[in-house]
């Protein structure tokens, strides 16, 4: 991490330590959890589950994860004895931590489009590799051989993008694949709802990997801090980046110490 970087950290710890009120956001694969061929099997780096229990269990920040996957995924990798907030689908989903569940309205022409990509997955013989979720979908070539992984998102695109021009459904890379979602709802505006909810001297970061995030780290930059944690560094508008799971686990420590002072 640069001077620079290192400086709006210390600053930003020093003002958690005295604010009554935080939340921090994290998104799930690739930011808690390294990528894993086998999705199911995506755990937290280790150490981090103890951090977020810390965090949980401290009266000063509430914890919200953000995340592609459903909700329900999350719950059982995490295993946390008390649920976060959990927002999934990319925003299209919500469970508060007392687990009522919310889903959002999708548009009638989107959802047809969407059907109409699941049949047309189902004649390619590709379901295996599609990730079903309401008001998207998400198709997985991770750990493909790497000239059928070419392939598949080649075909793919070429029929989601005549789909998503009939239906108004977007198009979306992602580390490790494709989406095709219903517009309207994003990482970003999960995060705009959350922080409607809070008072304006709140503290608040959002941790992210992946492009998808990036709508996120937009909003928060105007009330706090966007974090890129990545490996290797690439183009983004998050203020710090950090490389797991050293730097990620040294921040959650300082987050989890600084709102127990
Ligand atoms: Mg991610």
């Amino acid at each position: 991490m640069s001077i620079q970087q290192n400086m709006v950290m210390d600053s930003f710890f020093e003002h958690l330590k005295k604010a009554s009120a935080s939340v921090l956001f994290l998104d799930y694969d690739g930011t808690l959890a390294p990528f894993c061929i086998e999705r199911d099997k995506a755990y937290p780096y280790p150490g981090v589950c103890a951090l977020l229990e810390k965090i949980l269990f401290s009266s000063r920040t509430h914890l919200v994860l953000i995340s592609g996957r459903r909700p329900l995924d999350l719950i059982s990798l995490l295993n946390l004895p008390t649920h976060p907030e959990i927002w999934g689908s990319h925003g299209w989903e919500r469970c508060l931590p007392d687990g009522t569940c919310q889903i959002g309205k999708i548009d009638e022409l989107c959802l047809k489009g969407l059907v109409e990509a699941d049949a047309w997955i189902e004649e390619k013989g590709w379901i295996s590799y599609i990730e079903q979720k309401p008001a998207c979908m998400a198709l997985h070539v991770r750990g493909m051989d790497k000239n059928k992984a070419v392939q598949i998102l080649q075909e793919a695109k070429e029929k989601w993008l005549v789909l998503a021009k009939e239906t108004g459904l977007q198009l979306l890379a992602f580390d490790g694949g494709l989406e095709l979602r219903a517009p309207g709802r994003n990482k970003g505006t999960a995060v705009e709802t959350v922080l409607s909810e809070v008072g304006p001297q709140t503290q608040v970061a959002y941790l992210g990997d992946d492009l998808t995030d990036e709508d996120a780290f937009k909003v928060i930059k105007k009330n706090g801090l966007a974090i890129l944690v990545r490996s290797d560094f690439r183009n983004t508008s998050a203020d710090i980046w950090l490389k797991p799971p050293e730097e990620l686990l040294e921040f959650l420590a300082r987050w989890a110490d600084a709102v127990q002072a």
